[in-house]
């Protein structure tokens, strides 16, 4: 129903013809880049592939924030941490983030909050004359009804799936924002829209964790109390994962060379997308557990697939080497049981 129709925002081809001085501005002088959401785990991610494989050049500065240095849904909060550390650029991923259940519970939370810190973040950086911010989008945001696979053109091309819309919407304004920062003052704001993510540092309350972490918390407990693993919803729905690192490592790209104002797609190929049945199997299979899964269809399943391409990415990047889901799922086991056990293991790339 909205295949191919573009709502009210030009494409950027059309953007990149306007005649603004700054259309081809270079990076002078030292990065300061300010990492919003740098305890969560995308954050985490970016501050390993910076701080352990070598993401960082020589003089630049990488500041990793929490919500604990400030409270980014704050005006005053905000401007002031901008005012402490300087920053030139600013990876942007902040947020409150959850998977479908609590997305059903907080609607207007997610919405609101959302929308305050990235207003807050880009208006913020705007004023401290940032040189380029990089946001965080997600998948979840594209239209609900829509053709497949998604590409970055269609995301204000039909309502998106009601269950997340608050999260959605609050995401979609940062396109927005991102487009008409750069037509009013010629600012370089873009954002990556990753599918979803999984890695060390997750989030593993049963209730408002994503599928994974919840999946792995669920397992675990099975196990260990000779329960059923209860899985919610059909196991019918499509997903894509990306593992955090192999994000962090093109979020890094991205920050670097990326020159667009549209978005830009994280995935891994259309190929790879799996059913939640898929992921229930390879988590039961990596604990060896052996007692009955239970799916319990009262509950919902989201967004049925947001299957996306990653055509634009490859375009640039070819060469990049996803980590297999089952590679990444094994490191992020052991560390997941790690954590829930209370036992140290050591955190593979
Ligand atoms: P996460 O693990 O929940 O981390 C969220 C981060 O945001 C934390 O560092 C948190 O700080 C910070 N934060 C939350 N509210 C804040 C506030 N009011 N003020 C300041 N900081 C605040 O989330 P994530 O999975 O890393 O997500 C990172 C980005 O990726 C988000 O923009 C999310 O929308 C996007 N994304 C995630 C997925 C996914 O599957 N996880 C998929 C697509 C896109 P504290 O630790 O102090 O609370
Ligand atoms: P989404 O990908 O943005 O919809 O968010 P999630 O990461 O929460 O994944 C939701 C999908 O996983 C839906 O199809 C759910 O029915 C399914 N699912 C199965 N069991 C669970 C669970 O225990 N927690 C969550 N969050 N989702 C589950």
């Amino acid at each position: 129903m909205f295949a191919g129709r573009s709502y009210h925002l030009p494409s950027f081809t059309v953007l990149q013809l306007l005649p603004f001085s700054c259309q081809m501005e270079k990076q002078i002088g030292t990065m300061r880049v300010l990492v919003t959401g740098g305890s969560g785990l995308v954050g985490k991610a970016i501050q390993h592939v910076v701080k352990e494989e070598g993401g960082a050049r020589e003089g630049e500065e990488w500041i990793f924030l929490s919500s604990k240095d400030a409270d980014l849904t704050n005006a005053a909060e905000t401007r002031a941490i901008f005012e402490k550390h300087r920053p030139t650029h600013v990876v942007h991923v902040a947020a409150m983030v959850g998977g479908l259940f609590r997305h059903l519970r907080q609607n207007l939370d997610f919405w609101r909050n959302n929308v305050c810190i990235n207003d807050n973040v880009l208006q913020t950086a705007h004023e401290f004359g940032v040189v380029k911010v990089v946001s965080c989008l997600s998948t979840c945001i594209f239209p609900d009804k829509t053709t497949y696979p998604i590409d970055e053109t269609m995301i204000h091309n039909g309502p998106p799936h009601e269950s997340n819309s608050g999260y959605a919407y609050a995401k979609r304004m940062v396109d927005v924002h991102n487009r008409a920062c750069w037509t009013q003052y010629g600012r370089r704001y873009t954002a990556v829209i990753p599918t979803n993510i999984f890695g060390p540092h997750d989030n593993f309350n049963i209730e408002d964790a994503h599928v994974l972490p919840a999946l792995v918390h669920k397992t675990y407990k099975a196990k260990r109390d000779g329960t059923a693993l209860e899985v919610w919803g059909s196991g019918h729905a499509l997903r894509q994962f990306i593992y955090s690192l192999d994000l962090a490592r093109l979020y890094l790209w991205v920050l670097r060379e990326y020159d667009e104002v549209e978005p830009i797609i994280l995935s891994v190929g259309q190929e790879e997308e799996i059913t939640i049945k898929d992921v229930v199997d390879a988590i039961v299979e990596a604990f060896g557990f052996t007692g009955p899964v239970i799916y319990d269809t009262s509950k919902s399943d989201g967004q049925m697939k947001k299957t996306a391409s990653n055509a634009k990415l490859r375009s640039y990047r070819p060469d990049f080497t996803f980590t297999p889901f089952q590679t990444g799922k094994h490191q992020t086991h052991a560390y997941d049981t790690s954590t829930l056990l209370g036992i140290h293991y050591p955190v593979h790339q």
